[in-house]
C-alpha cells in the first residue's frame, strides 16, 4: 500500500538518513526503534514531507513520487491519505478540543460543520474525551492533549496514521492513557506507523519492528523476532541496554 524506497536526507554536513526503505501494508503497525539521533523522526517527517527528502521514491497505492522533486499538488494528495500524530502535540492553542478535531474535516476536507461535528465527537468519545469537547488544551493534562492529538487523526479517516514518539513529552503517569487508545487502534486493524522508545508497547503492538541506528534499516522483522532473537550486533546492544 505504501513503499518509500532508498530516503536521503541531510541536514547542513550531517547525513541523517542513509537509504532507508519502509513497506506498509494495509492493516501493518510497523514500529521504529532505534538509538537517540537514528534518524526515526526524520523518517516519518519525510513521510509526510514535512521534511524534504534528499532523495527517495514512494508508491502510496497507485501515486509514485520522487520525493525530492514532489510538486504541492501531490503532497497534498498524499495528506489525503495520512494523518500525523506528533510528540508535542500540535494543538491550536485558541481552539476547543472538538475545534482542534473538526477544522482539519472543514478545512481539510471539505465537510460541512454540523457533519464535521458530528465526526469530531465521535472521534473525542473513542479516545475518551467527549466530555472535554468545550475545553482548551491548556484546561488538558498532556495525555489527554494527546488523545486529541489521536482524536483529530482518526477523524479524517487516514489510510495510515503516523505517529512521531506519541508519548516522549508526557509525564510517566499519563503515557498509559495514550499508549491504550493506540493499542485499540491497532486491535481495529488501523495501519500506523509508530516512532517510539516504548518497548513493552512496541512488542504488545507491532506487526513488525524496524530497528534503525546511524541513518539506516539495520534489522526488521515481526516483534518476537526482533526481540527474541535478533540477528545483528547493534540490535543486541540497543536492546541490551534498554530492556
Ligand atoms: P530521538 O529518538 O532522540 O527523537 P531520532 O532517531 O528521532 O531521535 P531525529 O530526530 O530524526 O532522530 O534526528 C536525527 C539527527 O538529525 C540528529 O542528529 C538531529 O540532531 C538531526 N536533526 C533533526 N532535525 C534537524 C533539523 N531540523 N535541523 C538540523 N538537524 C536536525
Amino acid at each position: 500500500m505504501l513503499k518509500v524506497k532508498n530516503i536521503y536526507k541531510k541536514y547542513k554536513q550531517e547525513e541523517v538518513l542513509k537509504g532507508v526503505d519502509i513497506t506498509v501494508e494495509k492493516g501493518d503497525v510497523v514500529v521504529v526503534l532505534g538509538p537517540s539521533g537514528s534518524g526515526k523522526t526524520t523518517l516519518l517527517r519525510c513521510m509526510n514531507f514535512l521534511e524534504r527528502a534528499d532523495q527517495g521514491e514512494m508508491e502510496f497505492d497507485t501515486i509514485s513520487i520522487d520525493m525530492h522533486k514532489v510538486s504541492s499538488k501531490e503532497i497534498g494528495k498524499i495528506r489525503q491519505k495520512t494523518a500525523f500524530v506528533f510528540q508535542n502535540y500540535n494543538l491550536f492553542q485558541n481552539k476547543t478540543a472538538l475545534e482542534n478535531v473538526t477544522t482539519g474535516l472543514i478545512v481539510g476536507r471539505g465537510i460541512v460543520k454540523t457533519k464535521a461535528v458530528e465526526i469530531g465527537m465521535k472521534a473525542l468519545e473513542k479516545v475518551g474525551l467527549a466530555d472535554r469537547a468545550s475545553f482548551y488544551p491548556s484546561q488538558l493534562s498532556g495525555g489527554q492533549q494527546q488523545r486529541v492529538g489521536i482524536a483529530r487523526a482518526i477523524a479524517v479517516e487516514p489510510d495510515v496514521i503516523l505517529f512521531d514518539e506519541p508519548t516522549s513529552a508526557l509525564d510517566p503517569e499519563l503515557v498509559g492513557e495514550v499508549l491504550a487508545v493506540i493499542k485499540q487502534l491497532a486491535k481495529e486493524g488501523k495501519t500506523m506507523v509508530i516512532v517510539t522508545h516504548e518497548m513493552k508497547f512496541a512488542a504488545d503492538v507491532a506487526t513488525n519492528v524496524v530497528f534503525m541506528a546511524d541513518g539506516k534499516i539495520v534489522e526488521e522483522g515481526p516483534p518476537k523476532e526482533i526481540f527474541l532473537r535478533p540477528k545483528e550486533e547493534r540490535t543486541k546492544t540497543f536492546l541490551r541496554r534498554i530492556l
